[in-house]
């Protein structure tokens, strides 16, 4: 059999994006897998919610947000570092840039070494590479909860760190006069999970616990569709977790059995494909996924840095 193409090397195929409006004001575009982002209009300037891989990506989402509003962008908020996420901010030209303090701090940790490594697992993401000036430093950074008042009758933006999950740092943007949440990476709604850079068991309960909670109506997760509705919003979240804990299930199982890391991935691809490997990005994160998985189990707590170089010595080892 031929290996299996790295990462997303391959997928080249341009996605449809849709802008839905899910209340007034607030926007989320949509992209059949492909990382979500959104915005939340104030009374008087604008909330980006997520900064896509580069500044030329970025423009061609507010040029499609510019069709329904032309007040300044204020906040930029980052939901995590992860490049593909937040290497676009110059083009918002926001006053702020609002992140987790862990966000800031993985940013200066290993902010390099993700943008080199998200390149090479993802470069249909990255349009026009070169028009990234450089790593994206927030100025506004809190721990726990920051509100935001909209104005007007519009409520209020919170922005909560509800625990460790697919990163150290990740926040969700709620808004809960019109319940609706933006959950970045830690819900995705028909996409597999990335989980290399994760804290599964923390994930897994309390997290998504603390998340479920806030009894969202509508929830834009990091990649998919936008739920709607109670049930689509539950559903979204169980499956996140679903997948989760048959990950912890399987490499726990053969981690205790003293088996190896090639078997856990093994165990793990058969468990989850027949419910997950049909959905964006499965074949591309598993490998990752269940190395960091497996790091947790030998009691490394941080996650290890990926660098292009460890990518590929993982990929090799497992997705052949
Ligand atoms: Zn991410």
């Amino acid at each position: 059999m031929s290996k299996k193409p790295f990462a997303s090397s391959a997928d080249l195929g341009e996605k449809t994006e849709t802008l839905d409006i899910l209340a007034d004001g607030v926007y989320a575009l949509t992209a059949e897998g492909d990382p979500n982002i959104g915005a939340i209009e104030a009374e008087d300037f604008i909330i980006a919610f997520e900064a896509r891989a580069t500044p030329v990506a970025a423009k061609e989402w507010l040029a499609k947000l510019r069709k329904y509003t032309q007040k300044p962008i204020k906040y930029l908020i980052l939901s995590h570092y992860h490049a593909v996420r937040v290497l676009g901010a110059s083009a918002f030209e926001a006053e702020s840039i609002i992140a987790h303090e862990k966000t800031k701090f993985l940013i200066e940790e290993r902010g390099k070494q993700d943008w080199d490594s998200e390149f090479g697992r993802m470069p249909r993401l990255f349009k026009e590479p070169d028009s990234i000036p450089g790593l994206t430093h927030p100025d506004i950074i809190f721990n726990d909860r920051l509100e935001i008042p909209l104005g007007g009758d519009r409520g209020n933006l919170v922005l909560q760190y509800l625990g460790r999950g697919h990163t150290a740092g990740d926040i969700v943007a709620w808004l809960p006069k019109q319940k609706v949440l933006f959950a970045g990476d830690l819900v995705e709604a028909q996409a597999a999970l990335y989980t290399g850079d994760a804290f599964h068991m923390d994930w897994a309960g309390q997290t998504l616990d603390n998340l479920k909670a806030l009894e969202a109506e509508i929830l834009v997760g990091g990649r998919g569709a936008v739920a709607v509705g109670r049930e689509a919003v539950d559903a979204a979240i169980e499956q996140t977790r679903g997948f989760l804990q048959g990950m912890i299930d399987k490499v726990g199982e053969v981690h205790k059995r003293g088996g190896t890391l090639k078997e856990a991935f093994e165990a793990t691809h058969e468990h989850l494909a027949p419910k997950f490997g049909m959905w964006p990005i499965f074949e591309h994160c598993l490998p990752f996924d269940v190395q960091r998985l497996w790091d947790e189990f030998d009691g490394i707590d941080w996650p290890r840095i990926w660098t292009d170089k460890r990518d590929h010595e993982v990929w090799d080892k497992l997705q052949d």
